[in-house]
């Protein structure tokens, strides 16, 4: 069908692509459609391909649920890491802004998300049982929960520290304040290398 906004229905295909990426409009996707058709097609290909294999041959830590290349991530295999120590995190967002601040040494814990009845997502739809285990297997000394400050994000938080009760396991987290979660990236560096530092016992809010 001819559409008034698309001379052809592959720009517009290629326009809906585009738009569908956070933060993308209709005018950015135009933009960066007309862009990719002035582009040498190998250069077209090798950036579909990027995209192809991101999504089918990105695999996930069995271990933590980091991105991977490989069946354990690197963080986890990595021998100069204090395996007594796990960072629960919502995200691999997350995990990337707390590794640029280089003030942390232990491993992770991406739980995939955070419990939001609203939004549909129990517990079983994030890798909570996989932390248990953990927890029950691995010789942890400490978990340091790093969740927003959301209310689905204290949900979470005081969600895991009531299973987490059960094992001999210090449970701290972050000061509060400190833009995480979703807004961990936009964190500077410094503020949340320092406020993991000064890590604090988990008080439940009751
Ligand atoms: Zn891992």
């Amino acid at each position: 069908m001819y559409s008034r906004n698309y001379p052809s229905r592959l720009l517009q295909d290629a326009v809906d692509e585009l738009s569908s990426l956070p933060g993308v409009g209709r005018k950015s996707a135009l933009r960066f459609a007309l862009h990719l058709l002035k582009q040498p097609v190998d250069n077209v290909e090798r950036f579909g391909q990027s995209i192809i294999r991101l999504s089918k041959e990105t695999k996930f830590c069995k271990n933590c649920s980091m991105i991977s290349d490989n069946d354990i991530c690197d963080i986890c295999r990595d021998a100069k890491r204090d395996t007594t120590i796990i960072c629960v995190v919502e995200n691999v967002r997350d995990v990337i802004s707390i590794e640029n601040t280089m003030q942390y040494n232990g491993l992770y814990h991406v739980l995939g998300g955070i419990i939001s009845p609203m939004d549909g997502v129990g517990p079983t739809d994030l890798t909570i049982d996989q932390l248990l285990k953990r927890a029950e297997n691995e010789e942890i000394k400490e978990v340091l929960i790093v969740l927003s400050t959301t209310m689905e994000g204290e949900t979470t938080s005081f969600y895991l520290y009531k299973l987490l009760s059960k094992f001999n396991i210090k449970i701290s987290t972050i000061a509060r304040g400190i833009g995480f979660g979703d807004e961990l990236e936009y964190t500077d560096e410094i503020t949340l290398g320092r406020s993991i530092q000064n890590r604090q016992p988990f008080v439940p809010i009751k």
